[in-house]
């Protein structure tokens, strides 16, 4: 048996560790020790809202964990992957159908929803002591990233939110120089980072003054700014939205130049009213030849372009995101947002 962390979506007070038996081989023909297991908001989310998490068929309990790091322990000759090599593993699966999206590879884009993910939807995730899974699956990570490739996931994630917003740009004459990013969590701040990388003048906006958050857009050589979005002194060409609140979404489409490209990465609130002026939106999108798209999950190749950002990216920096460490047995504090936080990871190595 191994431990691992489970919840019934949307009761949090079912959130603890349950016994499991030993990795299935119809997972995969490669079998992995778990190391990390990053928490987000959608591990929140499923928790505490209910409509978002699917229980596999038959499982009473979903075990969380779709940010995933892990250490080989066997692979067959022809999987690419040896013992002792670290891995990721990417979250959906295509649909066995499969729909022309899934059948292409891009199963992020997948068009019937019949996909799974991994510690989300149907599937259990990598949170238990090991996993097995399809090498096709597995992303090799540079060794020298030791425990910062936990962080591969949430990059996959805005890698291909950059992705796209770079092929849209492309439809008519597009040279961006300046970025906002909208939320200073670990989402917008490693969508900081690649625009760093990309060599663009970066703007971060976030309402908290102190702590960690601005010090990391700092040492970036990025711009923090504190406070609404209508107040930042720039105009950009791309806006990373990691909020999902109306009226930053309105802000930025009214406030950047012609041409712009606005991507969606946050999730707003079911529950909350949004007081969004949709006329005023049609007109800074159409006189502005503007567009806003919607941003999720990630295929392979964002795995991969994100394991690329990653490998450049200033290890003392990556390191900085992950500010708390929890035992399996600890996990459901993880949930709770502290004011200090920015990636809480679950280390699943830690004996019970
Ligand atoms: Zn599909």
């Amino acid at each position: 048996m191994m431990r691992a962390i489970a919840v019934v979506p949307g009761r949090p007070e079912t959130a603890g560790v349950i016994d499991l038996p030993e990795p299935r081989a119809s997972d995969g023909s490669v079998l992995v020790r778990t190391r990390l297991i990053g928490i987000c908001g959608t591990d929140a989310k499923i928790a505490f809202e209910g409509d978002y998490g699917n229980l596999p068929p038959g499982e009473e309990q979903l075990v969380l964990g779709h940010e995933s790091l892990g250490e080989v322990l066997e692979a067959p000759g022809d999987s690419g992957l040896s013992p002792g090599d670290l891995v990721v593993g990417v979250a959906r699966r295509p649909d066995p159908l499969p729909c022309p999206a899934c059948a292409a590879d891009e199963w992020d884009m997948c068009r019937n929803e019949g996909y799974v993910e991994r510690g989300i939807k149907r599937y259990h995730g990598y949170g238990s002591e090991r996993f097995r899974i399809d090498p096709r699956f597995a992303v090799r990570l540079d060794p020298a990233l030791g425990d910062l490739g936990v962080l591969l996931e949430p990059t996959s994630v805005v890698a291909k939110a950059w992705e796209h917003a770079e092929h849209i740009g492309a439809r008519a004459w597009f040279k961006p120089r300046v970025v906002l990013v909208t939320g200073a969590g670990p989402i917008g701040l490693l969508a900081a980072l690649l625009a760093r990388q990309r060599g663009l003048e970066t703007h971060v906006v976030d309402l908290v003054t102190e702590g960690v958050k601005p010090r990391l857009v700092a040492d970036l050589g990025a711009h923090y700014h504190a406070g609404p979005v209508a107040d930042v002194p720039v105009e950009p060409d791309i806006v990373i939205e990691c909020t999902g609140v109306g009226q930053v979404i309105l802000d930025a489409a009214e406030r950047t130049p012609t041409g712009a490209v606005i991507a969606l990465m946050g999730l707003s609130h079911s529950d909350r009213v949004m007081e969004m002026q949709l006329e005023a939106m049609n007109k800074a999108l159409v006189l502005g030849n503007k567009v806003v798209f919607g941003s999720v999950s990630a295929a392979r190749r964002h795995f991969d372009q994100a394991a690329d950002a990653l490998a450049r990216a200033n290890t003392d920096w990556l390191s900085r995101l992950i500010t708390r460490h929890v035992t399996p047995e600890e996990w459901p504090t993880a949930l709770e947002k502290r004011p200090m936080d920015v990636k809480v990871v679950v280390d699943m190595t830690a004996a019970a």
